[in-house]
């Protein structure tokens, strides 16, 4: 017996159809609807065909049910514009994501979640501390700058640029993933896993990028519920909103920003916070510090020295360090990526894709290794 929804799960992170897979695995479309469904169970030889036009082990099917998630808990942006095949591959590598996240807590102690909810704070916000919930009119300033606040006042940032954005969301217990470079069309998504938040992040995008889209699914995580994502234009101005105040603290910027700054300036400027060109010409106009003729004119000038699309002379692409530690600690063990692969039912290379491509996979041909009773034992790491 297979655990049929593993086999949905596979088609799923492959991005294909039901037809789409019947026609590689020389199946009917109304057998492999079978198969998903549970009513009738694969032959040996049909689950071959099915593993092999997958590209998973075997071993994947027989495995444990894996937790559904879908899109209504998980931040997708432009949700309407994005293909469904797209939303399919980076909601199974969340999945996966899941099973390598129980794995790597049953054998390492993590960072526990600190992440604040407004919820939270909303409930037990007392009268001289008004919060205002999210679409609360009050005049003040928008709640997502005041949750950026909370969230750095909190965690103890004071007004100081993050040097590392991923690495400060991990040591805040949030589990960071990569998501596979099939689904290059999704920036990044978050959502919260029985308490714990989840970020998946795309990383073919610049280093700046990458910092303002941990911190725009930060805003997600504070800001929405950990029920229900609200998705559109209103949540994800707020997140939007939330990231450019956690990265570029108002007062900081306030200080520094002459007025009318020039383009140069904020060529200058954009080191200190590690931010896009873009994003700080964005942040002036935001906090009032240029006029919406300036601002225009920093784009025009900005996209003409190549901003828009890139990053030029711009940081390092950030990388998970809780990952990068628990694999080293795994390899000091003699446990090698392809032993995790395989525990996990995963191509070595399905694996590296979640991880950052921390580890560089020898053998990707799916060749399987024997030696699973001589495998060490693994010793619990702070
Ligand atoms: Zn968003």
């Amino acid at each position: 017996m297979i655990t049929a929804s593993r086999l949905t799960l596979a088609r799923k992170r492959r991005g294909l159809t039901v037809t789409r897979l019947s026609q590689l695995a020389g199946l009917t479309t109304r057998r492999l609807t079978d198969f998903e469904s549970g009513k009738a169970t694969p032959s040996p030889a049909s689950l071959t065909a099915l593993a092999a036009a997958l590209e998973f082990p075997e071993s994947f099917f027989f495995a444990d049910e894996i937790a559904e998630l879908t899109a209504d808990v998980a931040s997708f942006r432009a949700l309407s514009k994005m293909t469904a095949s797209q939303r399919e591959i980076a909601l199974s590598n969340g999945r996966l994501a899941r099973t390598l996240q129980d794995w790597v807590a049953q054998r390492f102690r993590l960072p526990a979640p600190d992440v604040p909810s407004l919820t939270s704070f909303s409930r037990c916000r007392s009268t001289d501390e008004q919060i205002p919930l999210p679409g609360e009119d009050t005049g003040a300033e928008p709640p997502a700058e005041h949750a950026a606040e909370l969230v750095r006042a909190r965690w103890g940032l004071g007004n100081a640029p993050i040097p590392n954005m991923l690495h400060l969301l991990e040591a805040h217990g949030v589990r960071a993933f990569s998501l596979s470079r099939d689904c290059a069309e999704v920036d990044a998504f978050s959502f919260w896993d029985r308490g714990t938040p989840f970020v998946l992040l795309n990383t073919a995008k610049t280093g700046e990028r990458g910092r303002f889209d941990a911190a725009h699914e930060l805003g997600h995580l504070v800001l929405h519920g950990e029920e229900q994502m609200p998705h559109g234009p209103a949540a994800e101005a707020e997140a939007h909103r939330f990231a450019a105040a956690l990265l570029m603290p108002s007062a900081d910027v306030v200080a520094r920003a002459p007025q009318n700054p020039a383009t140069s300036w904020i060529l200058q400027a954009k080191r200190h916070w590690r931010v896009a060109a873009m994003a700080l010409a964005h942040r002036l106009h935001e906090l009032g510090l240029s006029t919406e003729w300036q601002y225009r004119t920093h784009c025009v000038e900005l996209s003409r020295l190549g901003y828009r699309k890139a990053e030029p002379g711009g940081v390092q692409r950030e990388t998970s360090q809780v990952l990068g530690k628990v694999f080293s600690a795994l390899r000091s063990e003699g446990i090698r990526p392809s032993d995790i692969a395989r525990d996990l039912h995963l191509r070595p290379a399905d694996l590296n894709d979640l991880i950052f491509g921390l580890v560089v996979t020898a053998q990707t041909g799916g060749r399987q290794s024997t030696a699973t009773s001589a495998r060490p034992q693994l010793t619990v790491v702070s």
